[in-house]
Order: C-alpha cells, then structure tokens, then sequence
C-alpha cells in the first residue's frame, strides 16, 4: 500500500472548490444558486442536493472530504439497490489492502440513474463498473472522474479508487460494508418513513477517519505530507 499514497498525491488535485454551506438542505432555490447548488436527481445514499459545476452530491462530497468509504446495500435509494448487488456478486470482495478482482466487469458499462436524470428522457446512464463502484461506496461525484490508484485494471476495492474529492491517505477500511440484501433490514429500511431516521441508519457506522492522526496538519502540499506521514510510520516501526 506504500505506493498509494504516492500515486493518490499525483491524482488527486488540491480541493479548495468545496465549500461548507450551512443548512444546505433547508436552503430555498435562490440561496441554493447563489451558494453555487441546486435541488437534483436523489443520489444513492438518498440527497439530492448537487453543486453547480460539476453536479457532484454535496452530502457525498463532504463525505469523501471527511474521508469516510461505506455503505449499506439494504438502506440505499431503492432505484441504485439491484444494480448495485448484483455489481457486488460479481466482485471477489478480500483483504482491505488488496485489489478484489472482477474481470467480467471491467469493460463493461452500467447503465444506472444519475445526475442527468431529472431532466433527461432516458432516466438511466451507462458508467464505467469503477465509477459505478466508487459512487456506492465513496459517494456521488457526478461528473467527475474516479481513477484507479493500484493500476490494476480489473480492480474494483472501492480503497484503490479515487476522485479529485478525496484525501491523500484512504481509510483503512470500508464501515459499514454491507453488500448483500438482508432481509430484516430491507424490512427495517421499508419500515422507516422518517428522513431523520433514515439518516441514522445510513450513517451510524461511518468510521470517520479524516486522515491518520500523525497528520496533524491539514497541509495542501501533498509532499509534505506524505514526507511528515512516511517519516512517522517509519519512527514507528524502527
Ligand atoms: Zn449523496
Ligand atoms: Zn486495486
């Protein structure tokens, strides 16, 4: 894993364009524009607020900024939750730190809804398995890119993919990670009426892991902070 960082410091571009806006859900139209959002196409962890420029979910966005990769299959939006099991099946899910193959993936394109829904005649969109992977685990990025960082090709450990959302150094593991349908929670998920309480499903076993806690710097010079992260881990071990 000791390249990764290395390879997500050339990937990952510096994000100054992601700005916290307070309440951003509570905000009427003309507040949304005027902070650079707008009211979208629900994403599959079920927010529809997307930003201007790049129709990336702002919730999803945050996400990934607070470094957070996790799902669950069973409390996603109901429209995404098909495609992406049987994506899952096909996946040799494994160790966190190695790449999980999926051969029969990789030159496939799968057709899902996406930000271009809302105004689009065809309410589905044909991604790429890594982006549709990264946006199930990560987060919604909407037009942008998600890059692999190991290189391997039919590589789809949601840990080895990128987008110019996320930090440096990845969590290192994936919480929640439920990729299969669960009966007692689809029942649980149809049960929940509540928006609130819904959030709380989807969110209480996030593993907030900004990044590691040595990084004490929120540094915008990667190298730095790949040297300040090295050099500790390497203190640590010597
Ligand atoms: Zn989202
Ligand atoms: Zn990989």
């Amino acid at each position: 894993m000791a390249n990764i960082p290395k390879k997500i410091a050339s990937l990952v571009r510096e994000h100054d364009s992601f700005r916290h806006v307070p309440n951003a859900e509570r905000l009427s139209t003309d507040e949304l524009t005027a902070n650079g959002l707008y009211k979208g196409y629900p994403c599959p962890h079920g927010h529809d607020i997307r930003l201007l420029d790049n129709h990336s979910c702002y919730l999803c966005a945050g996400k990934i900024r607070d470094n957070i990769c996790g799902f669950d299959l069973n409390y996603m939006q109901e429209e995404y939750k098909r495609k992406y099991a049987d994506l899952w099946s096909q996946i040799a899910v494994g160790d966190p730190s190695e790449c999980w193959e999926a051969p029969g993936l990789t030159q496939k394109r799968i057709c899902l809804p996406s930000y271009r829904s809302l105004y689009a005649r065809d309410k589905s969109t044909n991604v790429t398995a890594h982006k549709a992977i990264y946006q199930c685990a990560w987060g919604d990025v909407g037009a942008l890119f998600v890059t692999r960082v190991c290189g391997n090709k039919t590589c789809l450990n949601p840990l080895h993919l990128v987008s110019n959302w996320n930090r440096l150094f990845p969590p290192s593991v994936i919480s929640p990670f439920d990729y299969a349908f669960q009966p007692e929670k689809l029942m649980q998920y149809q049960q929940v009426q509540d928006a609130n309480q819904l959030k709380v499903l989807r969110e209480r076993y996030y593993k907030c892991t900004i990044q590691n806690p040595l990084v004490n710097q929120n540094n915008s010079d990667y190298d730095s902070e790949y040297i300040q992260y090295y050099q500790s881990e390497w203190q640590e071990t010597s």
